[in-house]
């Protein structure tokens, strides 16, 4: 079991959405900071991303926001964080975040955090990292993407063991609990189909 440090968390720049899902993120930042894992995450002031770094900040904890140079202006970065890096690009912004984190959670969001989401997965699964990977699925907001895996799987487009690429809670304590017992990710990179 490795010790987690920092967590990335992946969640939607819309704020205007459903209380539980803005609690959620209020409360996951209040449980990184009290539990002393800094937090690495988009770099943004608004949605939900806002609020995890809002609360991670006023509870004395630690922030990394990484924010790509032309979206600052339209996310309207958030600077007043321990660290603020800005990126050429979404690519480098993208590894940034993942090379600073010993873990990712996903809160609910939309295709940005989709891709972010996936990304992080498909690097998983051809073993460019172990480390792990968790679902926060709120108020079954994320049902519908855990079905489609199951149905990639059921369909032979995906692998059985592509369902062990991700853990999923249904609370942030929870979340935080699983994360930090977890065990490495190892498996055998193989030729997908062979
Ligand atoms: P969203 O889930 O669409 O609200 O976006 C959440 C985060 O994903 C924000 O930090 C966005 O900057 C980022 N994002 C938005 N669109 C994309 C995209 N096309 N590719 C990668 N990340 C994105």
């Amino acid at each position: 079991m490795s010790e987690i440090k920092s967590i990335c968390v992946y969640c939607g720049s819309n704020g205007d959405v459903r209380e539980s899902y803005r609690e959620s993120a209020t409360s996951l930042g209040k449980l990184m900071a009290d539990n002393g894992i800094r937090l690495v995450y988009g770099g943004g002031q608004v949605g939900l991303m806002g609020l995890v770094a809002n609360s991670v900040m006023a509870n004395n904890g630690e922030v990394t926001g990484i924010i790509p140079e032309f979206l600052d202006k339209l996310e309207v970065g958030k600077s007043d964080v321990t660290e603020f890096i800005k990126t050429d690009n979404m690519h480098d912004r993208k590894m940034k975040m993942a090379e600073l984190s010993d873990a990712f959670i996903v809160l609910p969001g939309g295709l940005g955090t989709l891709d972010e989401t996936f990304e992080i997965l498909t690097w998983k699964q051809l073993g460019l990292h172990k480390k792990p990977v968790l679902i926060l699925n709120i108020d079954g907001y994320w049902d519908n993407l855990i079905k489609l895996i199951d149905h990639q799987i059921t369909e032979k487009f995906a692998k059985p063991e592509n369902r062990n690429l991700f853990n999923v809670s249904t609370t942030p304590e929870e979340a935080i609990k699983l994360l930090q017992n977890i065990e490495p990710y190892d498996h055998k990179v193989e030729t997908k189909w062979a």
